[in-house]
Parts: structure tokens; C-alpha cells; sequence
């Protein structure tokens, strides 16, 4: 089994790059690829962790892209921590986190929550800084009682501490991703928040335009959704991959390799992602 979504503390996970590899290996995957929101930076230790757990690690990235309703995440996969046009955007995304982050922390203090950057950054350590770290925070200083109320009361869409950020188009995110030499995948597709035909035509587009595959195999996926969502990749010449959207205990409930119990991805869904990117070069 492999697991292809997983976050480190690079982002919003909780285990560091090289808890999470071991924590791969030690329950018998094959392979793991990390998937932090925005950044590479876990990849240098996740792959000395791989190479000393005998375990395969895809390197890749989840990036969030601009939608006019609902939420759209693109996995990025065979993504190399090196100099390159997606790696470049990758800086500037970081740079509009930081200040939002400080503009966040703003609205708290207007609102009468007393939290500090330096605390934020306490928090999270290094790497992609967001909301779900601003979340934990609200909890470990008592002015929440779960990450969930944190969002709910404060920092989800539309509530007073919310604020959206910098995302790539869809197009512009595949294109990319392929001028980077990797291959882009939707993440948890349901998440567009799109009925079926407007699924079908998005994706039907997308996949003009370059997209290598679909997340059909995840956590929070009913057999029903992860087969509706096989068949509309394969509808659309697409992948399928599969992963958990492993955080720790930033998403507590869902394990790595696993999910919610029932999740098992096999390793050919990987060895098809791979003929597919020998087929683009
Ligand atoms: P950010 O990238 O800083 O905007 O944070 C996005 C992350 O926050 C997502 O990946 C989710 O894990 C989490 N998140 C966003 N909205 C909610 C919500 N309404 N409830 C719980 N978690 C959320
Ligand atoms: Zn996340
Ligand atoms: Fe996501
Ligand atoms: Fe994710």
C-alpha cells in the first residue's frame, strides 16, 4: 500500500518530515509522498528519512487554487526541491502567507484576542504558516476549546478573523506544474462544492488543459464517491490516485496509510502516475 497525501510540520501537519517517513514505514508502506500546502521545505529531511527507512518518497507539494465557489487543492507530484518555475511561485506564495499571517493576528487584537507572531511562529515552526496553526494557538491559550471552534467562531470564510490569500488559476497551477516537470492532480474533488455536470465539465476542461489525474481514493470518500470519481477520471484519459491527508494532530481522526480505517491504496495507481510522466517527457 502507499499513501499519496500527507502533511509534515513543512505545513500544517504535526509529525516532522522525517516522524512521518518512519511512521510510513514502520506500518508497511511502499511509498509516501509529501504533500505540505505551498512548500518543498520538508523535502531535504523527508528524503533522508526515506532513504534510511527503505521507503520510496514521491516529493511533491498541495497547492490551493482560485475557484469562484467552493475550494479547489492541486497535488503536485515529482516535484524536485530545486530552482524552477513552480518552485519560484512557491516563494512568492510563502512571502503573501507571512503577511496575511500578520494581518490575521491584527484583526485578533482588534477583536480582543491577545496572540503574537512570535507566538504563531512558536507554533509552527519553519515552512507554510496558516490558519490551522493561528487554530491550535486559539486552543493552547484558551480562547477556544477545539480547532474546530477556532474556526467556526473566528477564522473560517466569512467569519471576523478571515482573511483569503494569494492562489494560482487552475490553468496556471497545471501549466506549472508541467513547466516544472511534474505532474499535477486534483485533490478531493468534491470539495469545488460542484454538482455532477458541473464536475464533469470543469474536469472535462482541466484535463484539456493538462490535468494528469484525479484523487478518487480518500479518507473522507465512501466506496460510492471514490468509484463515481474513477470513473469520471477514466472518462477524462486521467489517473486516479489515492491518499489520506494525513496532519496529525492537526486533523485528528485520520491516520496515515489508513484514513478513517478503511482506506488502502495500492501501488499500481502509482506505477500508472509514473508511466504517465515517462509518457510527457
Ligand atoms: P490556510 O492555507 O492557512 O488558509 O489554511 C487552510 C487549512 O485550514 C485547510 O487545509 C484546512 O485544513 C483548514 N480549514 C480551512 N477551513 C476550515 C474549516 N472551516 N474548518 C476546519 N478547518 C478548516
Ligand atoms: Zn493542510
Ligand atoms: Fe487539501
Ligand atoms: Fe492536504
Amino acid at each position: 500500500m502507499i499513501d499519496l497525501h500527507a502533511h509534515s510540520r513543512a505545513s500544517d501537519g504535526s509529525d516532522s518530515p522525517s516522524e512521518l517517513v518512519s511512521l510510513a514505514a514502520r506500518i508497511g508502506l511502499a511509498a509516501i509522498a509529501l504533500t505540505d500546502h505551498d512548500t518543498l521545505e520538508g523535502l531535504p529531511e523527508a528524503k533522508k528519512a526515506a532513504e534510511a527507512n527503505g521507503i520510496r518518497l514521491i516529493p511533491g507539494c498541495e497547492l490551493s487554487c482560485e475557484v469562484p465557489e467552493g475550494t479547489m487543492h492541486l497535488l503536485v507530484y515529482f516535484l524536485d526541491d530545486e530552482p524552477g518555475p513552480l518552485q519560484d511561485r512557491l516563494v512568492g506564495l510563502q512571502a503573501a502567507r507571512a503577511t496575511r499571517n500578520e494581518r490575521i493576528v491584527g484583526l485578533l487584537a482588534g477583536a480582543g484576542v491577545e496572540i503574537t507572531l512570535d507566538e504563531l511562529l512558536a507554533e509552527a515552526g519553519s515552512g507554510s504558516v496558516g490558519r490551522p496553526h493561528l487554530a491550535a494557538l486559539l486552543v493552547r491559550k484558551g480562547y477556544v476549546s477545539s480547532i474546530q471552534e477556532a474556526f467556526d467562531v473566528w477564522l473560517a470564510k466569512g467569519r471576523p478573523a478571515y482573511l483569503g490569500r494569494d492562489r494560482l488559476a487552475p490553468t496556471e497551477a497545471v501549466e506549472l506544474a508541467h513547466a516544472s516537470g511534474a505532474l499535477a492532480v486534483m485533490a478531493h474533488p468534491s470539495t469545488l462544492g460542484l454538482g455532477p455536470e458541473l464536475l464533469e465539465t470543469f474536469v472535462a476542461g482541466l484535463a484539456e488543459a493538462g490535468l494528469d489525474g484525479l484523487e478518487s481514493d480518500y479518507s473522507r470518500y465512501t466506496p460510492e464517491d471514490r468509484r463515481a470519481y474513477r470513473d469520471l477520471a477514466g472518462r477524462h484519459g486521467l489517473c486516479v490516485t489515492g491518499g489520506s491527508d494525513y496532519h496529525g494532530t492537526y486533523k485528528p481522526g485520520i491516520s496515515l496509510g489508513t484514513g478513517r480505517g478503511d482506506l488502502a491504496v495500492a501501488d499500481d495507481l502509482l506505477d500508472r502516475l509514473e508511466a504517465r510522466r515517462s509518457a510527457a517527457t
